[in-house]
């Protein structure tokens, strides 16, 4: 195979040719400070407003909600310590859950290391929280609820509505890390009673480096970049105008073919989920099977090491992950594969194949013979397996 197969969606997307379209002229003739006081950067101050209507538009927020950051981890960071900042004299106790990101979980590790405290939600199997956990550990000086939109490792899509409810109920404010959800399942701020959201372009086809941070008017964070008076004196530092720009046109693109994508999807994944189960003995689907972003397949195959198969899989041109990117180079089995119960010999043996629109069948094909060829020479040399089968056969 000399073409690539790129199934690592989750860890990033191809930026889309009409992005980078979108997105040339900022590098060349339109290169002004749109903060300037000439026409020549006030016409690009307007494109970026532009950009900024286009984006609230597509969660249904107000432009002045949206302020842009330098991606996911910015934001999480941001709603998170910007929160705890400005309302510690209210209460110092957070709520989280112990399946976040680690721009999420680190973040939260500091700020308990800065006199805050942390309740960090279980999730069940599937990787869904319990709303009765949740309404079990708020406290009178809880400020703030963080639950991801949907899980980057396994898919898992979380009951945000509820979340929403029973924040508000309780006076308490609602984050939440859409990164791997925006552009994927459609996203209305105001009917999910969601008051902060993260957002990073690279897991939509826009680059890297741009992403932003809503934040529903009214309320009040302190800023995490101390700087110049952009993104209305909240975040300072000069205007990523072709990153926004190139995410307004992926927003754009995502909006138009979202419910067409996700059908594509969905459809590509059932058939990738039902190979690998129907053909892969000891083959664990990780994540809620219906409540499971569009694109994501996650499995732990028994007996075998995941970072043997990635490496296999390599070898065919195939792109895929075990765990969670950031994760990858570390010993530990992922915290998301734990959290659901998975034993750490188990857990070693992830992978993670997230789709595209671009996927193709014949890819998925290919995927699945290969994985099961390389799956099968694994086992052949897994001491564990043999005995596993020999004590199977003997009726043990
Ligand atoms: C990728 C990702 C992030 C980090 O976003 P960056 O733009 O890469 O900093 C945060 N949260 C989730 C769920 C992600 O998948």
């Amino acid at each position: 195979m000399d073409r690539l197969i790129y199934l690592d969606n989750a860890a990033t997307t191809k930026t889309s040719p009409e992005v980078i379209e979108a997105m040339r002229p900022y590098f060349g003739e339109l290169f002004g400070n749109p903060a300037s006081a000439y026409t020549f950067a006030g016409n690009i101050n307007s494109d970026v407003g532009k950009a900024r209507e286009e984006i609230a538009g597509f969660i249904n927020a107000s432009a002045d909600e949206i302020y842009f950051t330098s991606g996911g981890s910015e934001s999480d960071n941001w709603a998170l310590k910007g929160t705890a900042f400005a309302l510690k004299s209210k209460g110092k106790h957070i709520i989280t859950t112990v399946i976040e990101h680690h721009a999420i979980l680190n973040a939260c590790n500091y700020l308990e290391r800065s006199g805050f405290d942390i309740t960090y939600l279980s999730v069940d199997e599937n990787g869904l929280i319990s709303l009765e956990e949740l309404k079990a550990v708020i406290r009178p000086d809880t400020i703030l609820i963080s639950v991801m939109f949907a899980n980057n490792e396994i898919g898992t899509i979380e009951p945000i509505a509820e979340i929403g409810r029973i924040a508000h109920e309780h006076g308490i404010l609602f984050h939440t890390d859409a990164v791997q959800a925006y552009g994927h399942i459609p996203i209305d701020v105001k009917e999910l009673g969601i008051d902060m959201l993260s957002v990073s372009g690279h897991k939509i086809n826009a680059p890297k480096g741009i992403g932003f941070l809503y934040i529903r008017n009214g309320i009040k964070i302190e800023p995490l970049i101390h700087g110049g008076s952009q993104e209305r004196g909240k975040r300072g530092g000069t205007t990523n105008v072709a990153g926004i720009v190139g995410l307004a046109k992926a927003t754009e693109l995502a909006a138009e073919s979202l419910e067409k994508r996700a059908k594509y999807e969905r459809e590509l994944r059932d058939y990738l989920i039902g190979r690998i189960e129907n053909e892969i003995p000891y083959a664990l689907l990780n994540g809620d099977r219906s409540k499971r972003l569009p694109n994501n397949v996650n499995f732990c195959f028994r007996f075998i090491e995941g970072e043997s198969m990635l490496l296999l899989l390599d070898q065919y041109g195939i792109c895929a992950s075990s765990g969670s990117a950031c994760t990858s180079g570390s010993l530990d089995p992922s915290h998301v594969l734990l959290a659901i119960g998975r034993p750490h010999e188990i857990a070693h043996g992830s992978l993670r194949l997230t789709l595209s629109e671009e996927t193709r069948k014949e890819e998925i094909d290919f995927t699945v013979d290969t994985l099961k060829h390389i799956i099968e020479r694994l086992r052949s040399m897994s001491p564990l397996y043999e005995d596993f089968i020999r004590k199977k056969e003997a009726g043990v």
